[in-house]
């Protein structure tokens, strides 16, 4: 899953990509509207956390500019104590949920989990291919009834596969879900990580079939 967090305080828009981070998150940090809006228009997010007071395009603004060109990507509106009509704006602007600041860290990510289940299919928490298990609320992953230890990138890139499993996944549909815009990904990190997860969900089990497969010239999948 992959957020874009858009606030000018600096210090609220680290603690919230710490905090998302150590839920396994990828998280992108805007600190003023206008480079807000370009990430959010180029970049895929599943969720984007909207402060309304902002420098050079308001959350509004940036919001309304969002939703006139056909981006749906739920938004989470943030307004600070006494900004009541910020709130009904935002709302009226096609935001899909708000949050008063300041708020309990427990209280965004419930905000967030609600806006990702939401939307397109109904996003399940348990993910299943064959005898592998995924479990986005506990972060646990089995194969049959063997946990398997992953990392959070490895679990992100899990989760990604999973829930588009069968589907031919390019390289660059997994970097831009998986990884944040200033990430370091070198040519092969894609390569790299997939091998991390044969080894942990496939080579260790022998004599079971084989989920995560390389579609050569495309990318990869999971069935
Ligand atoms: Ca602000």
């Amino acid at each position: 899953m992959r957020v874009l967090v858009v606030e000018d305080e600096h210090k609220i828009a680290n603690s919230i990509k710490k905090g998302l981070e150590q839920e396994s998150y990828a998280v992108d940090a805007a600190f003023d509207g206008e480079y807000g809006f370009d990430l959010a228009s180029t970049e895929e997010y599943d969720v984007i956390i909207l402060d309304v007071m902002l420098p050079k395009m308001d959350g509004v603004e940036l919001c309304n500019k969002l939703r006139g060109k056909n981006i749906h990507t739920p938004i989470l509106i943030l307004t600070a104590k006494g900004e009541l009509d910020d709130k009904v704006n935002g709302l009226n602007a096609g935001a899909d949920d708000y949050l008063i600041k300041p708020f309990a860290f427990a209280e965004l990510i419930a905000r967030i989990k609600a806006l990702t289940r939401r939307p397109k299919q109904a996003q399940r928490t348990t993910l299943k291919v064959a005898d592998l298990t995924l479990d986005t609320l506990s972060f646990q992953v089995k194969r049959g009834s063997t946990e398997i230890g992953l990392s959070k990138k490895e679990f992100g890139l899990l989760e990604f596969l999973m829930r588009n499993q069968g589907k031919i996944l390019t390289k660059d549909q997994i970097t831009n879900n998986v990884w944040d815009y200033d990430a370091d990904i070198l040519p092969n990190t894609v390569e790299v990580y997939i091998g991390y997860l044969r080894k942990k969900i496939d080579r260790q089990f022998i004599g079971k079939p084989r989920l995560v497969h390389t579609v050569r010239g495309f990318g990869y999948k999971i069935s």
